[in-house]
């Protein structure tokens, strides 16, 4: 199965853990099949915090998407992730954006992942590597999604 993942870190050498990252997710079975350059993102949610670099990853995974959260999850507490409060600074978050066209509503795992269409720091990383994959709750393409962001 194909999936979109989005990395963001603000923490520490924000670049060397994305590449960290990414490193340990291919380590664990995934194989990354394309990746985005790094963006460079102010805090999103929650001000006064140091600013984001964001990247996206395309996976292939033999994994369900509940097993892919518990792999990620776990790459995010040996990177070192302590509890902080919601969208506060991290030095890696690995959000699940897209696995195929599943379409998954539980607390614990919403698949799209539900900003996933409202953030730019997601779909211009996004637009590099998979422009034409369309959003299976909104039916829009992810150039079609930033276009939308993106118009005044
Ligand atoms: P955020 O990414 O919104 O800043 P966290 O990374 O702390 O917040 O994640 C909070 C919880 O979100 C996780 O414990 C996870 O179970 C849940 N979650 C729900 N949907 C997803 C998804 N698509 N990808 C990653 N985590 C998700
Ligand atoms: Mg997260």
């Amino acid at each position: 199965m194909k999936a979109y993942i989005g990395l963001g870190s603000n923490v520490g050498t924000r670049q060397t853990n994305c590449l960290h990252a990414i490193e340990l997710m291919s380590r664990a079975g995934m194989l990354v099949t394309a990746q985005s350059r790094m963006y460079e993102t102010k805090a999103w949610g929650v001000v006064n915090q140091s600013d984001f670099i964001n990247m996206c990853v395309e996976i292939e995974i033999p994994l369900t998407p509940f097993q892919l959260l518990e792999e990620l999850q776990a790459i995010e507490i040996q990177m070192g992730r302590h509890k902080s409060y919601k969208w506060g600074p991290r030095e890696i978050d690995l959000d699940i954006l897209f696995c195929g066209e599943q379409i998954i509503d539980e607390e614990r795992l919403k698949i799209p992942h539900p900003y996933a269409h409202l953030r730019e720091f997601v779909l211009e990383p996004l637009a590099e590597i998979a422009p034409e994959f369309v959003h299976p709750l909104i039916g829009k393409t992810i150039v079609q999604m930033l276009r939308r962001l993106q118009t005044p």
